[in-house]
């Protein structure tokens, strides 16, 4: 994963790929402290931008396809560093055969909220 980057659009535009799929994390308050963690199946660019109005800090890694990005998200969500917030959620997946966290093997079903 690459970053943090201080977020702005032009800089979003600058370093991510147009059209294409990946994983992202961000941060309202801190460098340090990952606060959300998803991904985008088609184009992270625009996804990343839909976040400007709340983000200060983003990190990303580009992905060859749907599944590929959320696996990068499940994996940098699972991962020590850097450190997530505590109200940091799980990457949620579509619901379908396919999307299984490959860390701790949940599935979308279970992750939903009730
Ligand atoms: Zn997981």
């Amino acid at each position: 994963m690459h970053g943090p980057f201080v977020f702005s659009t032009v800089c979003v535009d600058q370093v991510v790929p147009l059209h294409r799929p990946g994983a992202y994390g961000l941060s309202r308050t801190s460098a340090e402290e990952v606060e959300v963690v998803d991904f985008s199946a088609s184009s992270l660019r625009e996804e990343l931008r839909f976040h400007a109005e709340e983000a200060r800090y983003f990190w990303f890694e580009v992905a060859l396809t749907a599944h590929e990005a959320y696996r990068l998200a499940c994996d940098f969500y699972h991962s020590p560093s850097p450190k997530k917030a505590s109200g940091a959620v799980h990457p949620a997946a579509p619901p379908g055969p396919g999307w299984t966290c490959p860390v701790c093997h949940s599935h979308a079903e279970q992750l939903v909220p009730a």
